[in-house]
């Protein structure tokens, strides 16, 4: 495990030589220390990034060149999967058969950006002009240097889903993971040597939000931020861009809604919400976490619910079996269960779960909560838990239950479930999300756009559109006729 920042292809002592813990919130145990980067390390590393990006070869190889240290890193994530996937167990939490998904997800993402990457050589787009006397092109060029800032949910794929169109598009970075869980992306740091990627072209800072985080948004060495984390903090992020217009792309918080009507199969019904809430003990940004159940079917799928609720076995993340680990930290533990509390005082009703899970002696282990009619004007069913709690409520028509999915400062994801494939799509396209799933909840593909409305964020990222978070575009306009302009000079 490596403890140090990672600047200019070098590993580096923190200046201050501060160190931060890292745990296992499985056990509560300090199983690693990591350097606390603060502004000095910063700024190193974002000269790195920038002396890599205006001198260095990085930007100036063909992307076909870029490429091939892409799908190197790709190979060489998939070479240490289980090492890797192992790591992100004993920092997050998570059950091992998750985190072994999230690392091939990370290598699929450098191979897919890999292929974008070669679609860049020669991406020239011809503009036809209203005026025959010149001719005129847009090309697309690297940003600069890209400031990316991740938080502990996903740890390694996180981090792909930045550097990998980062790089791709010729981009250099400084990356800051969540102080929580900094080990896989150190890794990346140990893999980028290894794939002997030209230095300063990827830094690894690791270190506090307010002691590094901070400092790499008010760097103005730095051309783009890419941020994904709570809306507090994306706040921060873009005050700090607009000093001196930095080019950003947040990806915040959710509060996404699960419509599930009357002609649906309760079976597939409850195994998509259980999904949508319990995978990664509900610390998904997408989470389906408000439950809005039409009245017919209502009361058999709370039933069942209920019981296969019940039935998630919790347990440490490395233990076969287990399918709903400990939380992330003490910090989220006690956030989550303050929560629950305060949900039962304005009125919801506790019908699975509800507290810290039993027969741990240690770990930050909550039981997966069901809360049913969770009041509308209530934090249960307004604000994020960022935990394995589920807020269910009725409706009784199609109208009521898009008015109530709709009814949140947050979109960035939402699911329907129906039979009547007509009535899926009404629904979806009157969705406010960035995000729509029809009968299932979840699932996500290195292809498609992801990110939110409203306060869930700005921008997308994956896909293409990943990509053009990295991209600036140029217009090339030449002269092309024989005449004088005839302005000045007749
Ligand atoms: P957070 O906002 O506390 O931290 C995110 C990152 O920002 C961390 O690396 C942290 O160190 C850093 N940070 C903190 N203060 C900073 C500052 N002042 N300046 C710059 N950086 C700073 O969020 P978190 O607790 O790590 O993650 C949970 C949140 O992230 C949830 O709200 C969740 O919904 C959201 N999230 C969103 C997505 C998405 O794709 N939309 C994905 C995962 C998580």
């Amino acid at each position: 495990m490596r403890d140090q920042l990672f600047i200019a292809g070098q590993w580096t002592p923190a200046a201050r030589g501060g160190r931060l813990p890292v745990i296992d919130p499985a056990t509560e145990e300090v199983i690693h220390h990591v350097a606390a980067a603060t502004a000095e390390d910063v700024h190193a590393a974002v000269s790195a990034a920038h002396t890599a990006f205006e001198h260095g070869p990085w930007r100036r190889m063909s992307g076909a060149e870029r490429a091939g240290y892409l799908r190197r890193i790709a190979a060489a994530i998939r070479d240490r999967q289980d090492e890797l996937a192992r790591l992100e167990v004993l920092d997050n939490g998570k059950p091992l058969p998750e985190a072994a998904w999230d690392i091939a997800d990370a290598a699929g993402c450098f191979d897919f950006y890999a292929d974008l990457a070669e679609e860049l050589d020669g991406a020239v787009e011809t503009i036809a002009l209203s005026d025959a006397r010149f001719t005129s092109k847009a090309v697309r060029e690297p940003i600069g240097v890209a400031g990316a800032i991740i938080p502990w949910n996903y740890p390694l794929l996180m981090a792909a889903w930045k550097v990998a169109p980062a790089l791709a598009a010729g981009c250099t970075v400084v990356l800051k993971p969540s102080e929580l869980t900094p080990l896989t992306a150190l890794e990346l740091g140990d893999i980028a040597q290894s794939i002997e990627l030209p230095p300063g072209v990827l830094n690894i800072v690791t270190g506090t939000g307010p002691d590094a985080g901070q400092p790499l948004c008010d760097h103005p060495g730095v051309d783009k931020l890419a941020f994904t984390g709570s809306v507090p903090t994306g706040s921060k992020v873009m005050a700090a861009a607009a000093r001196d217009i930095k080019r950003i792309s947040l990806e915040l918080g959710g509060k996404s809604p699960f419509i599930v009507f009357d002609d649906s199969d309760v079976e597939k019904a409850v195994e998509w919400i259980l999904f949508g809430i319990f995978w990664n003990q509900g610390q998904v940004c997408s989470a389906t976490s408000r439950l809005l159940v039409q009245d017919g079917i209502h009361d058999r799928l709370v039933d069942r619910l209920v019981l296969e609720t019940g039935r998630i076995r919790i347990g440490n993340g490395l233990e076969d079996g287990t399918l709903l680990g400990p939380l992330v930290s003490k910090g989220q533990f006690d956030k989550v269960l303050a929560m629950i509390d305060r949900a039962r005082q304005q009125g919801a009703t506790v019908a699975a779960g509800g507290g810290r899970a039993e027969g741990f002696e240690a770990g930050y282990f909550i039981q997966p909560t069901v809360l049913l009619d969770t009041p509308l004007d209530s934090e249960a069913w307004r604000e994020e838990f960022f935990g394995p709690v589920l807020s269910v409520r009725r409706f009784s028509d199609e109208a009521e239950a898009v008015r109530l999915a709709n009814d949140s400062r947050f979109g960035l994801a939402a699911a329907v479930m129906s039979a009547d494939d007509a009535r899926a799509e009404r629904v979806a396209a009157a969705l406010r999300a960035g995000i729509v799933w029809i009968n299932c909840s979840q699932p996500t593909f290195t292809e498609a756009p992801w990110g939110g409305y409203k306060q869930s964020g700005i921008g997308r990222e994956l896909g293409r559109w990943g990509l053009a978070n990295y991209l600036e575009t140029k217009q090339i306009t030449r002269f092309v006729s024989d005449n004088p302009w005839g302005w000045y000079i007749k």
